[in-house]
């Protein structure tokens, strides 16, 4: 498997710190909106590449934190709590509002097959490790107490840097108007390890330390559960491109620190969803979820497929338009896999070959365009059904776009009905669609109960007008 590592800027070969071992962690979500698709796009890659290295043969372990405490999208003590601000507006206390959230976020990956990684962690389990991590850097030195917080010291590390591409004249660039300078810090980017004092009086959660009653900064959290889950050794650290500076700087900051060697080999960044308009935000347009999908007839799959269908390391723009598209390229997929032919017995040796091809094409940097072009390749191939049939199941592992089970329905759907009944269902489609064209839909209501008193449920989706038995 070969990935781009950010910290190297180059295309590696992965090679882990213990033979046959991935030990692999991904920024998690905060938990007080619904995540939107933009996000997802990244969980939905990081799944890709978790699954890739399972079908390379690669045991991987994946640890996930859940940012449920803090500000949440800031280091700084500016903004506002987030958790605290959800909480208010669903008149909920804050945790309800972190479990809510947390069960919409993992309910949404369901939805679009993210497996859920093998550890899962809230922020709030953790406050003794992350006291403890805060205590050994002030003890060496790399942490200082300001203005009744705890800072760390950037100014200790020869290449706070790491990824490179940063530098103060840039950053300037980032810093938004309503955002003042912390007059505590040593340096710019001296960033907050345990708040007891800061703008808001009314932070929700707080608990007692050393330094006084507080809450912990960001960063901290992926340092310290990562390391509670998966040793001092990390092999493949993963989240948006949007977290390489501040978030995974100082993460790497603060644990190469504590630890006094080098941490994660491997930083692996997912690129921007934008929307038309530009980057997609939870501030400006529509705020675009896996449920708005739904409500609007989209599969959630169609959603995967779409993000599947570009390089992780591109800018990806979302349109309803480039939607549909998949929507109907999916659907062509699915009545492909559904026409072939029941024949046959499984060829183990096509299998196999079919399955290095896939694992050398998508180990090669997580090219899962590729890997969607010989999924068609393997269609055209000249084996049985049955063969056939099975290299889509293992393809399908990687993808995680549930073709074998759509076309399966599909089959239910129609293959097996009696060709007379399909023509009269289909006919009644057809005209029940001219009727709601031309504003009738008196007649398009009377259709679909006719069809219903016939036993036929008919089901209006972004694929078109599907039908079955009652
Ligand atoms: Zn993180």
């Amino acid at each position: 498997m070969r990935i781009y590592n950010t910290l190297t800027r180059n295309v590696e070969l992965i090679k882990p710190n213990e033979e046959g071992k991935i030990a692999m962690y991904t920024c998690g979500p905060t938990v007080y909106h619904f995540a939107h698709i933009g996000n997802l796009r990244s969980y939905i890659m990081e799944d890709v590449l978790e699954k890739t290295l399972r079908y390379e043969g690669y045991d991987v372990k994946r640890v996930m934190n859940i940012t449920d405490v803090g500000h949440l999208s800031s280091d700084a003590d500016t903004g506002e709590d987030k958790m605290l601000k959800g909480a208010k507006r669903e008149h909920k206390t804050v945790m309800e509002i972190a479990k809510f959230y947390t069960d919409a976020f993992f309910s949404d990956c369901a939805k679009l097959n993210i497996k859920t990684p093998d550890a899962v962690e809230p922020a709030t389990n953790c406050i003794p490790e992350f006291i403890n991590m805060i205590k050994v850097l002030l003890e060496k030195g790399y942490a200082y107490q300001a203005g009744e917080n705890i800072y760390f010291d950037t100014s200790k590390l020869d290449n706070y840097y790491v990824f490179g591409n940063q530098n103060e004249d840039e950053l300037m660039v980032g810093v938004r108007d309503d955002v003042t300078e912390d007059t505590n810090k040593r340096n710019k980017n001296d960033f907050v390890l345990w708040f007891t004092k800061s703008k808001f009086e009314d932070q929700a959660l707080k608990w007692d330390s050393p330094w006084g009653v507080g809450y912990p900064g960001w960063h901290i959290e992926c340092s310290c559960i990562s390391m509670k889950h998966l040793g001092e050794y990390m092999d493949i650290h993963c989240g948006g491109i949007d977290n390489m500076f501040p978030h995974h700087t100082n993460e790497i900051a603060q644990s190469e620190s504590y630890l006094g060697h080098k941490w994660c080999n491997y930083w692996f960044h997912v690129h921007h969803l934008n929307d038309e308009s530009g980057k997609m935000s939870k501030s400006k347009g529509e705020f675009l979820t896996v449920s708005l999908l739904e409500s609007k007839g989209y599969n959630p799959l169609v959603y995967r497929m779409f993000a599947l269908q570009s390089h992780y390391r591109k800018p990806l723009t979302f349109s309803y338009d480039a939607l549909d598209q998949v929507a109907a390229t999916y659907k062509k997929l699915v009545n492909k896999i559904n026409a072939i032919p029941e024949e046959g017995s499984v060829d183990e040796a096509e299998v196999k070959a079919w399955h290095d091809k896939f694992a050398e094409t998508v180990g090669n940097d997580v090219n899962t365009a590729m890997g969607i072009t010989l999924l068609y390749d393997a269609l055209k191939a000249d084996v049985n059904g049955a063969t056939k049939r099975a290299i889509i199941g293992d393809y399908d592992y990687v993808l995680g776009l549930d073709l074998l089970k759509a076309a399966s329905s599909a089959e239910n759907e129609a293959g097996a009905e009696d060709p007379e009944l399909v023509a009269y269902v289909e006919s009644k489609i057809a005209e029940r669609k001219e009727a709601k064209k031309a504003k009738d839909f008196a007649k398009a209501d009377s259709i679909r109960a006719e069809l219903l008193e016939k036993g036929i449920v008919i089901e209006d989706t972004r694929e078109g007008v599907k039908w079955k038995r009652a």
